[in-house]
């Protein structure tokens, strides 16, 4: 492969022009008129798009282009009979020896890059067949809106003190050094989360003999069922004496 693919384009000509994927392994094209050399793929690969679908590689071959800068011609370019439009693989492109330099407006393939004089910002770092930005790189860029508060819900409403701990000690990865725990800052979440229900009144009324009155409660059915196979649990209790019976029962009908 040589040359440069650098043109102006008002709309994308899917016959002609090549779309620059960063996400795929190899050169694919679903137009076999495309190829000067062709031949019958021996692997087993298939292609998996976006969507999910998947698609069977055919054949591979040789397509030799031309660009503004002179021939261009791809190798091992996969024909995938489905395939609408032609990806121009920079994974590839990276393995035969260029540097790939995206810019606002244009994608350039560089040859004997030593230096590009520029600020790196972030880097990502090529996975088997991908480039991948590190999830520490995610951290990093949302730290504009690092808060005791915004820590506190992303790790599911810690406790203040166990958050203090995390960030003094550096125990999270991408936990900033936090400050200001004392702020007064109140989370309505955690407020809900340690709230408990209020004890229930004592009853006035007390019964004076067994038998006198008898609470019953039926919960069911249960998600996992007995060893004999009951959902339900239905429990009595005498006023009186406390006195308790649990039935087990498979149908709540049962009750009656
Ligand atoms: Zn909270």
């Amino acid at each position: 492969m040589t040359g440069t693919c650098v043109r102006a384009l008002s709309t994308v000509d899917y016959q002609d022009d090549w779309i620059v994927d960063s996400g795929c392994g190899h050169h694919l094209t679903g137009n076999e008129s495309k190829f000067s050399s062709l031949r019958t793929f021996s692997g087993n690969e298939a292609i998996i798009t976006a969507n999910d679908t998947v698609h069977a590689v055919e054949n591979e071959g040789v397509v030799s282009l031309s660009s503004d800068k002179g021939p261009l011609t791809l190798r091992s370019v996969y024909h995938v009979p489905d395939m609408k439009k032609k990806l121009f693989s920079v994974t590839y492109a990276v393995d035969a020896g260029y540097h790939v330099l995206f810019g606002p407006t244009e994608v350039k393939f560089l040859r004997n890059a030593s230096a590009v004089k520029a600020d790196v910002a972030h880097v990502g770092k090529m996975v088997r067949d991908l480039f991948v930005l590190s999830t520490s790189s995610y951290v990093d860029r949302m730290r504009v809106n690092d808060s005791v508060a915004i820590w506190n819900e992303r790790l599911r409403h810690v406790g203040m003190d166990k958050l203090k701990v995390m960030a003094v000690k550096s125990l999270v990865k991408g936990l900033p050094k936090l400050s200001s725990f004392g702020d007064g800052h109140v989370c309505a979440g955690c407020q809900y989360g340690k709230a408990h229900r209020l004890p229930f009144d004592k009853l006035l009324i007390r019964c004076k003999a067994p038998l006198e009155c008898i609470y019953g409660d039926l919960t069911g059915p249960t998600v996992t069922a007995s060893l004999g196979g009951s959902r339900y649990m239905l429990v009595l209790i005498d006023d009186y004496t406390k006195y308790t019976w649990v039935y087990f029962m498979k149908e709540k009908s049962e009750a009656f």
